[in-house]
């Protein structure tokens, strides 16, 4: 298994991001956002443990996570893009060992760069039109929190691994993209 990620504070824009590269390279796509969204409106077990928190903009517990992924992955052979995972050093260590048991490997890693000032606006302006209940002023400054003490510390992981490529993420949908494919020139 082959892994890449897409990570960034929220309104970066790495669901679009993600989805249009998947439907270029044919990746397999998680996003967990997603994933946890739907478990809480099917209204399942896991979905009312976690309801308050995802739309409080607070992280859910690592193990939980964890759980979800790596149950998510299976023994797939395929290529994964994953978007809103890891989010934590823990749940970065416990990604890296899955693989490890499995001889697969997190090939790069793309950090979108954006301005907090733009990320605000961008989450403002989606609120009106998808209305996701997280993307409310005082929720999206707890977001911002949860990210900078938690996820931001991935950049230095992955530099560290010699594996981050940071992406700017302001401008068009098409030039974004356009960074990325060039980013990724190397591994396709
Ligand atoms: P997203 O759609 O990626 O912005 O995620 C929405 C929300 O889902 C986040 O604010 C968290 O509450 C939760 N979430 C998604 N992915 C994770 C993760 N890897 N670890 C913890 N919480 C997560």
């Amino acid at each position: 298994m082959r892994v890449f990620l897409i990570i960034g504070p929220p309104g970066a824009g790495k669901g679009t991001q993600a989805r249009l590269l998947v439907a270029k390279y044919g990746w397999g796509y998680l996003a967990t956002g997603d994933l946890l969204r739907s478990e809480i409106q099917q209204g399942t077990p896991l979905g009312q443990q976690i309801r308050a928190l995802v739309e409080n903009g607070k992280l859910v517990p690592d193990e939980l996570m964890i759980d979800l992924v790596t149950k998510y992955l299976g023994d797939s052979q395929a290529t994964y893009l994953l978007d809103g995972f890891p989010r934590t050093l823990g749940q970065a260590e416990a990604l890296e060992a899955f693989l490890r048991n499995r001889q697969g490997e997190i090939a790069g890693v793309f950090v979108l760069e954006v301005p907090e000032r733009e990320l605000i606006q961008r989450l403002m302006t989606r609120r009106q039109t998808e209305g996701r209940v997280d993307d409310s002023l005082e929720t999206i400054h707890t977001r911002l929190q949860e990210y900078y003490a938690k996820t931001a510390p991935l950049i230095s992981h992955y530099s560290a691994q010699g594996k981050l490529h940071r992406i700017v993420g302001t401008g068009s949908i098409e030039e974004v993209q356009n960074r990325l494919e060039n980013a990724l020139a190397h591994y396709v």
